[in-house]
C-alpha cells in the first residue's frame, strides 16, 4: 500500500468527535468510529500523531465565566485533564483494534500515561505507534488547536490536519447558513483577516510563521481521516500563497 505524500502527520480531533452530535461526554461508539479511521490511516505507513480536545467534557473559558467560586486558570486545568479522559478512551479503543499506541500528557501523570517528551514521541512514531498527545501544551489559557500547531512544528509533521464536522473552511456556518461557500483552498492571511473558523488565531499564526499547512476536514463522512492523510484532495488546504 502507498503511505501517500504525507510521512508524518499531526491529526487534531475535537472533543465533540467523542460525542453523539449534540450530546457531551464520551460515546464509545464515536470513539471506535474515529478509531477505526485512524488505524486505516496509519495502516498505510504514515505516522499518525493525533492531539485530542476537551470540548465533550469541559472547556475552561465557558465552564468559568458560567459559575463563580473558580478561576479561570483552574478551568483551563480541568480542561486540560478533560483531554487526557478523551485520550484514555481513544487508546484502549485504538488498540482494541490491534494497534500499538503511546498516551503521552503535558502535565505530568505517570500512573496513567506517559509525560510528553519529544525525542521519545518521535521514537514511538518511527515505531509506528500512533501517538495520543494529551492535556494540550500543559499552560492555561491556551486551546488544543495551539497544542496540535505545537506540536506539528515540533513533531516536524508534514502537514496538520484538524477534522471537523463539516466538509471544510465555509465563508459562513454552514450549519447555520444554506448559502455558505466551501474554500478549497486559502491562505493563512485570508483565514486571518476574514477572521474565518479554522483554528484560533494563535495557531494560524504558528503555522504561517512556519509554513505548516493545514488541511480542515470532514471526519465524519466514512473514509476520509485515510482519504485526506492518503493525500486525496478532500476539504480546505491552508498554507502560503501559491506563485
Ligand atoms: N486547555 C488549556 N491549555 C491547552 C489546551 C487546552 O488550558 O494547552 C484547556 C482549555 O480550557 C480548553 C480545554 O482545555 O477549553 C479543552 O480543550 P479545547 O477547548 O481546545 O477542546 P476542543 O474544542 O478541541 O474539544
Amino acid at each position: 500500500m502507498d503511505a501517500g505524500p504525507y510521512r508524518r502527520v499531526l491529526l487534531k480531533l475535537s472533543g465533540e468527535s467523542f460525542a453523539r452530535q449534540g450530546e457531551r461526554g464520551i460515546s464509545m461508539e464515536e470513539v471506535l468510529h474515529i478509531a477505526r479511521q485512524s488505524v486505516q490511516a496509519a495502516a498505510r505507513g504514515t505516522q499518525l500523531a493525533v492531539v485530542i480536545g476537551g470540548g465533550n467534557i469541559l472547556r475552561g473559558a465557558s465552564f468559568t465565566s458560567g459559575n463563580t467560586g473558580i478561576q479561570e486558570a483552574t478551568g483551563h486545568s480541568m480542561g486540560m485533564l478533560a483531554t487526557v479522559i478523551n485520550g484514555l478512551a481513544l487508546q484502549d479503543a485504538i488498540e482494541s483494534l490491534g494497534v500499538q499506541t503511546r498516551l503521552m500528557t503535558a502535565i505530568r501523570m505517570e500512573g496513567v500515561a506517559e509525560p510528553y517528551i519529544r525525542r521519545r514521541a518521535k521514537r514511538h512514531l518511527e515505531k509506528g505507534r500512533i501517538v495520543i498527545l494529551a492535556a494540550g501544551t500543559g499552560s492555561p489559557f491556551v486551546t488544543t488547536d495551539t497544542a496540535a500547531a505545537q506540536r506539528a512544528l515540533e513533531l516536524e509533521a508534514d502537514i496538520l490536519m484538524k477534522a471537523t464536522r463539516v466538509d471544510g473552511v465555509y465563508s459562513d456556518d454552514p450549519e447555520k447558513n444554506p448559502h455558505a461557500m466551501l474554500y478549497r483552498d486559502l491562505t493563512y492571511q485570508q483565514v486571518l483577516e476574514q477572521k474565518l473558523r479554522v483554528m484560533d488565531a494563535t495557531a494560524i499564526s504558528q503555522c504561517m510563521e512556519h509554513a505548516m499547512p493545514i488541511l480542515v476536514f470532514n471526519y465524519r463522512r466514512e473514509g476520509n481521516i485515510e482519504r485526506a492523510v492518503s493525500g486525496e484532495r478532500v476539504g480546505t488546504l491552508v498554507g502560503a500563497r501559491r506563485e
